[in-house]
């Protein structure tokens, strides 16, 4: 047995045919997608493409017209958000109390966590600074102190709402290493942003939104990278795996979950070659398509239509 087969994977939120309308706006049209244990999920998509209305939902702050969601893989309760971090707006701290007074404030709001606000404040780099006055902090120290007051009760998954908007480019940088940290935690992170650079860089996993509807998720390498794949089958998949192998002209063969995918530096994709040299070996291809785009097109058909 292979260790692929007796790993279950968790997953931490299933999203399935949820849409959401606003009287005739429909902010999201039967929108689905899963996010894996441990990643570090960014939902991608363009102002009012729906992405703070999809986190909201999730949140039990808005109510779905249709559809459902898993958290956890069960149906969701308040007992599922608990171990939610969230940080969905700017929250309200009181400007003339110090950073460690103004967690002490939110540790006794959610009832939980006053023994690690000082772990907290050093993960968010901010103890030295911890008993100056909110207000004279800088925007980044007030987003890094938001993002502390998530991490109380050391909840597993965090939700962020375009955690850097607004940020000048030292405080987006501090905020991407705090999640790159964060990550490597082992937390899950699920995080709406408008910027593909900031997914980019900070997420294991995408899904991409346009006006409500998904047009994609999955692995941010496959989704976003520079490369070209090609999906094929065939009857006998580990006879084409073999003949794949030998095939000239592709970066890499993989099986993934018993799909097999053939990478190509982007644009150097043929799909009447590897039919020809497939055909070449003894293989008849039932299955063959150009899936991956590179990152332009992605970001053509994402701010395009
Ligand atoms: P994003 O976070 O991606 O910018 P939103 O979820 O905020 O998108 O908005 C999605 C769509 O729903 C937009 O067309 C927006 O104008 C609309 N919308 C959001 N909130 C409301 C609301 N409370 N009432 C009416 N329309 C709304
Ligand atoms: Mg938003």
């Amino acid at each position: 047995m292979y260790i692929a087969d007796i790993l279950i994977f968790m997953s931490i939120l299933t999203v399935e045919n949820l849409s959401k309308s606003y009287g005739r706006i429909q902010a999201l049209k039967n929108v689905n997608f899963s996010v894996p244990e441990g990643a570090v999920f960014g939902i991608l998509g363009p102002n009012g493409s729906g992405k703070t209305t999809l986190l909201g939902t999730i949140m039990d702050i808005l109510k779905p017209t249709s559809g459902t969601y898993k958290l956890f893989d069960e149906d969701p309760t308040e007992m599922h958000r608990r171990k939610i971090g969230t940080l969905l707006e700017t929250p309200n701290f009181y400007h003339y109390l110090s950073g460690v007074k103004n967690l002490e404030i939110a540790a006794e709001i959610k009832q939980h966590g006053k023994e690690d606000i000082n772990e907290v404040l050093e993960k968010v780099d901010l103890t030295k600074r911890k008993n100056s006055k909110f207000n004279t902090y800088s925007l980044g120290m007030k987003q890094r102190l938001a993002i502390a007051s998530c991490l109380l009760g050391n909840p597993e998954v965090l939700v962020f709402d375009e955690p850097t908007n607004g940020l000048d480019p030292v405080g987006i940088a501090e905020i991407r290493d705090l999640m790159k940290n964060l990550y490597k935690e082992g937390k899950t992170i699920i995080m709406a942003s408008h910027l593909l650079d900031e997914v980019e860089k900070v997420c294991t996993h995408v899904a991409i939104l346009r006006k409500g509807e998904l047009i994609t998720s999955g692995n941010v390498n496959e989704i976003l990278s520079n490369e070209d794949m090609v999906e094929v089958g065939a009857k006998d998949n580990e006879k084409l795996m073999q003949v794949l192998q030998n095939m000239p002209g592709k970066s890499r063969v993989a099986n993934e979950g018993g799909m097999i995918k053939v990478f190509y530096p982007v644009g150097f994709a043929n799909l009447e070659s590897i039919n020809n040299f497939c055909f070449a070996n003894g293989i008849i291809l039932n299955h063959l398509i150009l899936k991956k785009k590179s990152l332009e097109a992605r970001f053509f058909e994402l701010t395009n239509n």
